[in-house]
């Protein structure tokens, strides 16, 4: 018998006892439930020659990008960290960009990587701020929309004062 197994057993059921989860009357039934429990893992132990771990589970299905994008966070598929944004530099550190990163997920060019939260706030901002029209072209358009605007007005104006002549009689 391993003298180990048997002090970790003993150990096991003191520690219950101790925390009162075990009555003192089922401890040579928890003992040798323990024990045996431990020979297993100890065989498995020594089968594999390595303590026996769970794997984690190698996802079947392509994974479901939409599920890592929420309303306050973007979690990175690469490693599970979650963000309020999925910087370029942490992509970076994959080897990747917001580009591969995409085409890699399936995730659509559109798609900001960035929580829902995030994405609709800076979109506000945008919408707020219109940093389109400090653009020069978007200026000189505006410009010319008033101008032709201007010239349409005008041209009403005429018209109204040519209409109100003619009623005038
Ligand atoms: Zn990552």
């Amino acid at each position: 018998m391993s003298q180990t197994l048997l002090a970790m057993t003993k150990d096991l059921i003191m520690a219950q006892i101790q925390a009162k989860t075990l009555p003192p009357d089922e401890m040579h039934q928890a003992l040798q439930r323990t024990y045996a429990t431990l020979m297993t893992l100890k065989a498995q132990e020594e089968a594999n020659g390595s303590v026996a771990v769970v794997t984690p589970e190698i996802p079947s299905k392509p994974i479901n990008w939409r599920k890592s994008i929420t309303k306050h966070l973007v979690t990175c598929l690469e490693c599970g960290a979650s963000f309020k944004q999925l910087s370029v530099r942490h992509l970076k550190e994959h080897g990747l960009d917001g580009k591969a990163y995409r085409i890699k997920y399936g995730i659509p060019r559109t798609q900001a990587l960035a929580a829902r939260e995030t994405t609709s706030k800076r979109q506000e901002i945008v919408q707020r701020s219109r940093p389109w029209e400090k653009a020069p072209t978007f200026v000189k358009a505006q410009k010319e929309k008033q101008r032709a605007k201007a010239a349409v007005a005008q041209r009403k104006k005429t018209a109204r004062a040519q209409a109100s002549g003619h009623h005038g009689r």
